[in-house]
């Protein structure tokens, strides 16, 4: 009798749950483990401006309770960082030096917030907003009414900043060419959107225009917690500074595992890497765009459980090819504010 397939998925977010899911409902007899560096299970990270809102408790922001991995018979292995991956020998590495062999591994491992280079050595100035731990940080540390300001403004920050402003809080945005990403605005629509954020209420400061951001520092006695430098000389001050400049794939453990890299991994439309053994979904991955000529990121969690739901389905014997599920342009509603469909979940 043949041994049970064994499916790793790495990552337990949107993709790696959906991956999971239907891993299990299309191999019955498989073996599926998930692994996440993560010491939370499966939480809704979108919820996450809630925290500013006073809600600190983590249960209320889980998604699945254990007993989901039990019932589905999904071996979730949480606080376990892989490391890497030898795709020839189909094994996995882990931090704390155990091996795991795999039949099939759909990677679906995210990504990071971005930091430009020359802004990594303020990074300790900066309070994040990657985790549930970064946002409890990050809010302790505002004062009630304070000012926070947003360097960059994606669509993450913008989101956030606007249960900020909800909430009395003073806002800035210092703008500059992530601000609105992950969604492309032209040279020409920019203006009318900059001005959207006025409307809304967020205070607007042209990094350009004061010659890039040059640092990020503690405040001075008597004043506020942080300063923002620019390199024209002048200076912002703020209770919170907090980076909203993107994300970058969360893939270092797969350097020198033979599969091909450029930003994310690179799949085919059917979301299979250069291995036939491992495919990828979500943020992580790189999707090869028939009309673009080009690999390309897709974004929004619509999009994301989608892919994880595609890629499990070609790992189990489908091959189908990816169809983008979610609208990505940035729109502009009638009474002048700004509105990303990224920001519609359920
Ligand atoms: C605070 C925040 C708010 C957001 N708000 C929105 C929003 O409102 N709307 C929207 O559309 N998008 C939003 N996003 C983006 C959205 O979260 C991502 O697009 C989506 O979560 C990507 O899902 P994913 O499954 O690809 O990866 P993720 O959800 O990032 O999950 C990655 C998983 O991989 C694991 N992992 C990574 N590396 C390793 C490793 N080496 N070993 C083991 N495990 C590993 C991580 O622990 C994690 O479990 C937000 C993101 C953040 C951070």
């Amino acid at each position: 009798m043949n041994a049970p397939r064994h499916h790793v998925v790495v990552g337990s977010g949107v993709a790696g749950n959906q991956a999971a899911e239907t891993l299990r409902s299309r191999d019955p007899e498989s073996r599926v483990t998930m692994i996440t560096v993560s010491k939370l299970p499966f939480f809704n990270r979108y919820d996450l401006p809630r925290v500013f809102r006073g809600e600190r408790d983590w249960r209320k922001f889980i998604i699945y309770p254990a007993e989901y991995y039990l019932d589905n018979r999904i071996s979730l292995r949480r606080a376990t960082q892989v490391v890497s991956v030898d795709s020839a020998r189909r094994t996995l590495f882990l931090a704390h030096n155990e091996t795991l062999h795999f039949d099939t591994l759909l990677v679906a491992s995210g990504a990071s917030p971005y930091m430009p280079a020359e802004l990594v050595e303020y990074r300790p100035q900066m309070h994040g907003f990657g985790s549930f731990r970064d946002a409890i940080a990050a809010a302790d540390a505002l004062p009630k009414d304070g000012h926070v300001i947003l360097l960059g403004g994606d669509t993450i920050g913008l989101d956030l900043g606007r249960t900020l402003l909800d909430i009395g809080c003073r806002v800035t945005v210092v703008i500059e060419k992530h601000t609105f990403w992950p969604h492309e605005v032209s040279a020409d629509e920019r203006p009318r959107y900059i001005q959207a954020l006025t409307d809304m209420g967020f205070e607007v400061v042209d990094a350009a225009a004061r010659g890039q951001i040059a640092a990020v520092r503690a405040g001075e006695p008597g004043l506020a917690a942080r300063r923002v430098l620019f390199r024209d000389g002048s200076e912002i001050h703020g209770d919170i500074v907090m980076p909203f400049f993107g994300v970058a794939p969360a893939l270092d453990f797969m350097l020198g595992s033979g599969v091909d890299i450029e930003r994310g991994l690179l799949v085919q439309p059917n979301l299979r890497t250069t291995n036939d053994a491992i495919y990828a979904a979500g943020d992580v991955c790189q999707i090869w765009s028939d009309a673009d000529k080009r690999y390309r990121f897709y974004y929004g969690w619509k999009n994301v459980r989608a892919m994880g739901e595609l890629a499990a389905h070609n790992v189990t014997g489908a091959d189908e090819p990816w169809v983008p599920t979610q609208d990505e342009g940035l729109q502009l509603t009638a009474d002048g504010r700004i509105h990303s469909p990224f920001w519609e979940y359920a």
